[in-house]
């Protein structure tokens, strides 16, 4: 299969839907492992307060643990919270701790409120910088919710990583995320694409998810990977290991799928971003 592209630069990507249990924390630690597998460098930011994207990726977030919460309420810098994935190499984690979820309410009258995700990340010195050591990807697992921690998110994100569950209803309430992003593009990040869509736990068997397959698709066109990630149980057990089932089962059809899907998207950089950088590196 050989190794992935390095992005032009960072490529921050929110991962959100604010429905819950539609695969947001599966897949920002699938892919992750799967592109930090391929060889590039990965941070996973746990935005989360149940920190379900730590724990798959046995990152300590006990109570007291240097987390989301100090970087974007305290200011502290992200370098000394960042842990290393004690199973996958290149990939670290921002964890998340339960104070997070006090962090929803106290955000509401501090100031610049919106952008203090986008503050700590753009003032890491490996994020957004042209350093050999910089990291190539920054996945954003959002908690299941539009508050203002899904909008600190999407203000620090370049990118948006929407995970679609192959079930009944799955379109409902994107109307209201995609209306959210047309808000934050209008007024606090005009830059954020929503570039990929992902279905997931898609059955082959059923009609049903062929049926919401063919929906999106027709509605969200090339936006949508071509690889699905099908339903699958070694996918729901390996967090309960720590793990990702990129490394609990590598060859089972639910880690090729996130390989797969990992792939198509660090092959499908933003033209306009890939231009921008050659002609930068032809300046
Ligand atoms: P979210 O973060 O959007 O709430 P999760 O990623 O936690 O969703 O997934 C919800 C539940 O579905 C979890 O128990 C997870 O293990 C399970 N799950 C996610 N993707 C799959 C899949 N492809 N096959 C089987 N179970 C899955
Ligand atoms: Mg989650």
């Amino acid at each position: 299969r050989g190794p992935l592209p390095r992005p032009p630069q960072t490529r921050v990507m929110v991962v959100a839907n604010q429905k819950g249990g539609v695969g947001k924390t599966t897949t920002t630690v699938n892919m992750a492992a799967a592109l930090a597998q391929g060889g590039l460098r990965v941070l996973v930011v746990d935005l989360d307060p149940q920190g379900n994207a730590s724990t798959a990726l046995s990152i300590d977030h006990h109570r007291g643990t240097l987390s989301t919460y100090d970087a974007i309420v305290d200011g502290t810098d992200l370098a000394e919270i960042v842990q290393p994935s004690p199973e996958i190499e290149h990939l670290f984690v921002v964890p998340a701790t339960i104070d997070l979820a006090g962090a929803e309410i106290e955000l509401v009258s501090m100031v610049a409120r919106e952008s203090r995700l986008r503050k700590a990340l753009h003032a890491h010195p490996q994020i957004l910088a042209d350093t050999e050591d910089r990291f190539d990807y920054v996945l954003i697992d959002c908690p299941p919710s539009l508050g203002l921690l899904t909008l600190n998110a999407l203000v620090a994100g370049d990118e948006m990583l929407i995970p679609i569950q192959a079930e009944y209803y799955a379109l409902e309430g994107l109307g209201q995320l995609l209306e959210t992003v047309e808000m934050v593009k209008a007024h606090l990040n005009p830059g954020l694409d929503v570039s990929t869509i992902v279905l997931t736990m898609y059955d082959a068997r059923t009609r049903l998810s062929a049926g919401v397959a063919e929906e999106v698709r027709g509605h969200f066109g090339d936006q949508v990977l071509r690889t699905a990630i099908p339903r699958s149980v070694r996918i729901s057990e390996a967090p309960s290991y720590g793990q990702t089932v990129m490394t609990y089962d590598p060859s089972s059809p639910g880690a090729l799928s996130y390989l797969e899907a990992a792939r198509e998207m660090a092959f499908r950089v933003e033209p306009e971003a890939a231009a921008a950088a050659s002609t930068i590196a032809n300046q």
